[in-house]
């Protein structure tokens, strides 16, 4: 039976630690401060924005949030941008996505200066990624990379495979297993017999977005199972992309869902935030 890779837990400690660094700003007379910005009417955006806003105030985070109208211009929020940009109480800038379909989410992105891209998005930390010498680390891929060193599970040498090649998760996933000297793999839509490529990781990564799509019989015994995914299942209830019941009695490791790999995204993100007050204020 799998040890169960507990991402609150994890969370919580990362934020008691995020707390102390926050304290240690204001001592110096330091706020930091994140702004975060939703356009239009989408439910999840406005859960996860929310989320966001509970987290900055746990951790003593100043939040701007910034809530437009879905007819709002892509002229109009490349200006706020520029604003937040320019503003000193902000150390990070977030735009929620998915953007309406008439605003360009790239140049949205692009526009953020990078020094307070806490979300890791723009090309120039996107580069610095590939390098290897980053400030801000992707959201979810850091908070996977946390939850692997929180429970002593080593990357180095081991034989990765990640499923999903998005910008916003498989591809810096494997670029953070690879710089932790993991053999890394990644899999996608056209990769030829998936179920193989699978069997052969030590450290499995599911970031598909398809309800229950690895079965037990896609995992090797022993094999570290971390689940990105957060898919609605028939019964409208949140389920991961791994078949849990059946995998966690394969598996040495196994993240839930909920409870595993979500927790850790916001903190990542309230970690960024940090980090840049503490790169470029004090
Ligand atoms: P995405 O952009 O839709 O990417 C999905 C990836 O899965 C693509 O690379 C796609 O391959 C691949 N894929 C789809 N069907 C496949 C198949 N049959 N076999 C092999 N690969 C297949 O999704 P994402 O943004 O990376 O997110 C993935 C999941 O993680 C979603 O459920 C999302 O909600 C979740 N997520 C969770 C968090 C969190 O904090 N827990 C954060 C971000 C995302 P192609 O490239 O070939 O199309």
């Amino acid at each position: 039976m799998a040890q169960i890779i507990d991402g609150r837990l994890v969370s919580q400690a990362k934020r008691e630690e995020l707390k102390n660094r926050v304290k240690a700003l204001n001592d110096k007379g330091v706020q930091a401060g994140l702004a975060v910005i939703i356009v239009g009417n989408n439910s999840a955006s406005r859960v996860y924005v929310n989320n966001k806003k509970k987290g900055c105030d746990e951790i003593g985070v100043k939040s701007f949030e910034y809530a437009l109208p879905e007819e709002t211009t892509q002229e109009e929020l490349l200006s706020l941008i520029e604003n937040l940009n320019k503003d000193s109480a902000v150390d990070g800038i977030l735009c929620q996505l998915p953007l309406p379909a008439h605003i360009d989410e790239q140049a949205v992105i692009n526009a953020i200066n990078p020094y307070k891209d806490v979300d890791a998005f723009h090309p120039f930390n996107v580069g610095h990624i590939m390098i290897g010498d980053y400030t801000f680390l992707p959201c979810t891929p850091a908070g996977i990379m946390e939850m692997l060193d929180f429970y002593d599970i080593s990357v180095s040498g081991k034989k990765c495979v990640v499923i999903g090649r998005s910008n916003i998760v498989g591809k810096p996933m494997a670029m953070l297993l690879l710089k932790e000297n993991g053999t890394v793999e990644i899999c996608h839509s056209r990769t030829e017999n998936l179920k193989e490529e699978c069997l052969t990781a030590d450290i499995l990564v599911a970031a598909v977005g398809k309800a229950y799509f690895v079965t037990a019989d896609m995992v090797k015994d022993g094999a570290v199972v971390i689940d990105v995914g957060m898919n609605r299942n028939e019964e409208g209830k949140l389920c991961g992309d791994v078949c849990f019941d059946e995998v966690e009695k394969k598996a040495s490791f196994i993240t839930p869902v909920p409870g595993g790999v979500g927790p850790m995204t916001i903190t990542m993100l309230l970690e960024n935030t940090v980090r840049a007050a503490e790169n470029y204020k004090r």
